[in-house]
């Protein structure tokens, strides 16, 4: 596949977060506890245990664009697979059919 090396460089696994906090300084905005910080985060499984990792700022429309692609990438195989599958289950139906006409003849 001569497409999938590209695609893999505009991919990332895990999901897409975005989460407000309070730094804890006194002196800043957040203290009312309103006006919190954003902070964007990938989170996903390694070695299937859950992880979360902090997504530099300037990194965040990057890697939420990477997020979004691999999900579509995933839905458009999927799509194709269940595709494959009813192809497949037809062609199996159809094999049986020819196997009883064989014997019948
Ligand atoms: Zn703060």
């Amino acid at each position: 596949m001569r497409c999938s090396r590209g695609l893999s460089l505009r991919t990332l696994p895990g999901s897409f977060v975005e989460r407000q906090r309070a730094c804890g300084r006194p002196t800043c905005h957040c203290a009312d506890g309103k006006r919190l910080h954003r902070q964007y985060q990938i989170s996903l499984l390694v070695d299937g245990k859950p992880k979360t990792l902090n997504i530099p700022a300037r990194w965040v429309e990057t890697v939420r664009e990477k997020i979004e692609m691999r999900r579509r990438f995933e839905a458009a195989a999927a799509t194709i697979c269940s595709v494959n599958l009813k192809r497949f289950l037809q062609e199996k139906l159809q094999e049986k059919e020819k196997e009883k006409e064989d014997r019948q003849i």
